[in-house]
């Protein structure tokens, strides 16, 4: 049956529906028959986009347009309560809905309501559903209130929403008062609008409402305020989080304590709002950092005075070595010119065991000579003038070679330079470094091997990981001396280089012990540094790495 009745055109399926239903069996009668007030109210109803109920006559007859339709859900009332009393169609909720409708049927008023919770039964079941609507009365010709309509919108969702955020609001707060750490929002005059327990407690303030930005003036140290400005300041220009530390006065003590604050400005539509952060006390970190730098400080000074007094002491001693050297020689020249005197005019009338005896006298005399000698040179390394020049290894090199030509024609020795380089050194020291390396060298070679000394240089480009005293920016040459000889035990490798400090006896090798401990002496001059290796029986290696230039 599909009537045609222009008041319940369009309205898509509930007008639909409302054309198909057989009214005449209702005691509404035909549509042709209804009052105009119920035609134009259906009207506005089936062609609104907004959801819409009518109760209409004494037995509040249920209608509703297609924008209501969905609120009804799947397996419920659609769409068998059209046209059904009101009671009926509402059983479920009749207690709620009626003294409501009575309202307005009885006193012609409104009704408002926002989130009001009335079950109703939709998809196969009983559901607690949130509606905001609104009542209101449909009068007819005569001015009686005949039908009642009502404009409502399912709420569910956002009340659900809203107590979600608010239990988790709760929860925040709940975790966030049991944090020591501050957590705090502000606006953009730093008045706050949420912090935790423990700021207001520490600050002494008890409502958010009550700390404004002058409580933040107020209790933070008045030395760290600047910090404070600038450092929320640059934060707002580079719109970046930021760490600062500063004191922040404790109400219970009156005392400040150190705070390590993290924050970040609060952006709203590109607008800043705020800010955002948290606060860590580190007073006890704080104050024994400073306690401990304090310590550094007194024990650092205290290793400069005790260095000064060192360097005082050591000039005082090198000093005295250089006196009592050069003091040394003069006695010594004379024992040795009379006994030269001696030697060529008394010798022959002496026994056989006191010529032995004299020759004695003779050599010690000039071991004493050449240690005098290595005691002077070595308190010179310091105390003489350094000028520094840029010299040709290989030069250095062809001297020493000729300074010893004899031992090592004697000896059948070879030096082999692999590669030369040039280095900016005190010239007289460096020979004298070059000279006591290889004469050691020659010295200390075996006896059935010819001595083969071979010399190698290299650029270093990062020192710092062959000492820690040499520095990464500057270019070193490291200076490599080989030889064959008959080495040394590993365990020595250092204390060869302390003043008479020998691995042989003088009967063996003659020397004094001093020679090592100068070529130290002048590697460090020019500050470098100089370390040895040895096997015993296969030979020795001199590593010397100095700044190529000074
Ligand atoms: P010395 O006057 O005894 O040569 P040095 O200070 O020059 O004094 O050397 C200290 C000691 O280191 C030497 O006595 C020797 O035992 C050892 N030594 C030095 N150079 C070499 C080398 N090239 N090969 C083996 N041993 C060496």
């Amino acid at each position: 049956m599909n009537k045609k009745f222009h008041f319940l055109d369009d309205g898509g399926e509930m007008g639909r529906l409302m054309r198909e239903k057989d009214w005449s069996l209702t005691p509404l009668g035909e549509p042709n028959g209804w009052p105009q007030s119920l035609r134009i109210t259906l009207n506005i109803m089936l062609n609104s986009p907004f959801p819409m109920f009518l109760f209409w006559g004494n037995t509040l007859k249920s209608f509703y347009n297609d924008a209501y339709r969905p609120i009804l859900g799947d397996d419920g009332k659609h769409p068998k309560i059209l046209g059904l009393n009101g009671k009926e169609a509402w059983s479920e909720s009749w207690s709620d809905v009626e003294p409501m409708l009575k309202i307005v049927t009885e006193k012609g008023e409104s009704i408002w309501k926002e989130n009001l919770m009335v079950p109703i039964f939709r998809n196969g079941q009983m559901e607690d559903v949130y509606w905001t609507f609104s009542y209101s009365p449909v009068k007819d010709e005569a001015g009686c209130v005949s039908g009642v309509l009502v404009i409502v919108t399912d709420t569910t969702e956002a009340v659900l929403a809203e107590r979600r955020l608010k239990e988790s609001e709760r929860r925040f707060r709940e975790v966030a008062n049991l944090s020591p750490v501050w957590i705090w929002i502000t606006d953009n005059e730093i008045n706050i609008q949420y912090s935790n327990r423990a700021l207001l407690e520490y600050v002494g303030v008890e409502n958010e409402s009550d700390f404004t930005g002058q409580v933040w003036i107020d209790v933070v140290h008045p030395d760290d305020l600047d910090i404070v400005f600038k450092g929320f300041g640059k934060a707002v220009e580079d719109e970046s989080g930021f760490t600062l530390e500063y004191r922040v006065k404790r109400k219970e003590t009156g005392n400040y304590e150190w705070f390590k604050v993290l924050g970040a400005p609060k952006f709203e539509e590109g607008k800043m709002v705020g800010f955002i952060g948290t606060a860590m006390n580190i007073d006890k970190q704080k104050s024994f950092s400073d306690h401990l730098k304090k310590e550094v400080d007194i024990r650092t000074r205290e290793l400069a005075d005790s260095n000064d007094k060192l360097e005082a002491m050591n000039k005082e001693l090198q000093s005295f070595a250089y006196i009592s050297s050069h003091d040394l020689q003069e006695p010594l020249r004379k024992i040795q010119m009379f006994s030269e005197v001696l030697m060529e005019n008394e010798f022959d009338k002496l026994s056989t065991s006191g010529k032995v005896k004299f020759e004695k006298i003779q050599s010690a005399a000039n071991r004493m000579q050449s240690l005098i000698n290595d005691l002077l040179s070595y308190s010179r390394t310091d105390t003489e003038k350094r000028v520094f020049e840029i010299v040709d290894l290989k030069d250095v090199i062809t001297d020493v070679k000729n300074d010893l030509g004899d031992e090592l024609n004697h000896k059948h020795g070879k030096i082999t330079l692999l590669k030369s380089c040039k280095i900016e050194v005190v010239p007289f020291q460096f020979r004298q470094l070059m000279y006591n390396l290889l004469s050691n060298s020659i010295k200390y070679a075996k006896s059935d091997v010819s001595p083969e000394i071979i010399i190698d240089t290299a650029i270093v480009k990062n020192a710092k990981s062959i000492d820690s005293s040499l520095k990464n920016k500057k270019e070193y040459v490291q200076i490599t001396i080989t030889d064959n000889g008959i080495g040394f035990d590993e365990q020595f490798a250092e204390k060869i280089f302390e003043v008479f400090q020998r691995l042989h006896s003088r009967q063996e090798y003659v020397g004094t012990g001093i020679g090592l401990a100068i070529v130290k002496k002048i590697v460090q001059n020019h500050f470098g540094v100089i370390s040895a290796t040895g096997k015993l029986n296969e030979g020795s290696v001199f590593v010397i790495v100095m700044p190529k230039a000074q």
